[in-house]
């Protein structure tokens, strides 16, 4: 099987010679890297391999029993759908046309629901209801945010007290290995917000895209998404238990475009609620970071109270994507939508339609990988009542080589 995994982690490798933002983290052998480089493969050769490596996973079926009989086949399943997701991005990079769902379903292993206007409009009425007034509601809510913007010169503090209160929570649930640390940057001209590139050693640069105003929110949401217990802690570990301890190759290489996303995406998202269940995260922004950032802490319920329903809109941004990438609707169209039904001010909404163009159907990762992954966890017994219940099968997910697919049980919804 590592005959095979080293193969796979090559071609990962091979891809993202044609492809700049598919490797999004490598740190096995680096003269596997320089091959790569060194002789460029040509995508049919590249795909041809892909295939005759799924043939022979179809040959070599896991043992059924054992001690590690689940995790064998798991490690199984991750390869072979891996792989499948690289044929079908080498297929879009060769120019094939696939729709916004076929592709998530070829790339990232699920399907984002379909929702119509008036879903998103029922939770607009209750938001109009909270935000009474005139004019457009999203000028209505930019207005009401402006109040918990973090000044440029409290960044750095209010971040830094934020990661240290998702790493203590952490900690005191997950064995962190030893030396893990990360480094912040502020930068501007991304078309994200925020991203972690893992180094492996257990080491993540974490960079904070500065160019818009940052809200409050956000300094607990990227702390534990980009952090702990999210996308560093979630590469530590697999590097930790099975590259350094299993030997498998395979963890050492991140495909972006690949259902490892929609892991990796869910589980930094839900990651925030299960650090902080319940009232615990007002109660310490209240104590902690509004002083930080100069802001009243009287303001913070509210504040949570509009973002709870502000986050019911996630998926009009799956919405978006799916009708401007189908052709459905221009792009000056989709930035309409997002105004009105992810209530998103227009250089945000531009900024998410970059998003949209470079990464496409990615965009399903965040929120439906963060309900396949609550749903998953609640019903292995991790709900809100059972705090360390829900530590424990949120720690296995993240040490493990899951997929979307092994969140939900065959044939069930997505
Ligand atoms: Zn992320």
């Amino acid at each position: 099987m590592n005959d095979i995994a080293t193969s796979y982690v090559k071609l990962v490798l091979a891809v993202g010679q044609h492809d700049p933002d598919y490797v999004d983290a490598y740190y096995g052998p680096p003269e596997w890297r320089q091959e790569a480089e060194a002789r460029k493969r040509p995508l049919p050769e590249i795909r041809r391999e892909a295939e005759a490596l799924i043939a022979a996973l179809g040959t070599q079926r896991p043992a059924a029993s054992g001690t590690d009989a689940e995790l064998l086949r798991l490690r199984h399943v991750y390869l072979t759908r891996q792989l499948q997701s690289m044929v079908a991005r080498i297929d879009l990079l060769a120019g094939k046309k696939m729709s916004f769902d076929e592709e998530s379903k070829a790339l990232y292993d699920a399907v984002a629901p379909t929702h119509d206007e008036s879903h998103f409009q029922g939770i607009l009425d209750q938001l109009e209801a909270v935000l009474p007034g005139d004019g457009p509601l999203v000028d209505r809510l930019d207005r009401f945010k402006q109040g918990f913007v973090i000044r440029p010169d409290r960044l750095a503090p209010v971040f830094d007290a934020a990661i240290a209160e998702c790493r203590r929570r952490t900690g005191e649930h997950i064995t962190l290995p030893p030396g893990e640390s990360f480094t912040v940057e502020y930068v501007t001209g991304k078309p994200w917000s925020a991203y972690n590139w893992y180094k492996g050693g257990y080491h993540s640069l974490i960079q904070v895209n500065t160019e818009l105003p940052i809200f409050i929110d956000r300094a607990i949401d990227l702390a534990c998404h980009e952090g702990y217990p999210g996308h560093h802690v979630y590469n530590a570990l697999l590097e930790q238990h099975l590259v350094k301890e299993r030997g498998w190759p395979e963890l050492s290489i991140y495909a972006l475009f690949s259902p490892q996303s929609l892991i990796a995406e869910g589980t930094a998202n839900f990651g925030i609620e299960v650090a902080f269940p319940g009232a615990e995260r007002v109660a310490f922004e209240q104590k902690a970071l509004f002083p930080l950032a100069a802001l009243n802490p009287a303001g913070a319920g509210r504040y949570y109270q509009v973002q709870e329903l502000v986050q019911k809109l996630s998926y009009a941004g799956n919405e978006a994507a799916r009708r401007y990438l189908d052709g459905k609707i221009s792009r000056e169209q989709a930035i309409d939508w997002l105004m009105r039904y992810s209530l998103t001010t227009r250089d945000r909404s531009e900024q998410r339609v970059r998003f949209i163009e470079r990464y496409r159907s990615y965009v399903i990762n965040y929120n439906l990988g963060q309900d396949l992954v609550k749903e998953y966890v609640e019903k292995h017994g991790g709900t809100a009542d059972h705090p360390d219940r829900r530590w424990r099968v949120f720690t296995d997910l993240i040490s493990s080589p899951r997929l979307p697919s092994g969140l939900t049980p065959p044939g069930a919804a997505p």
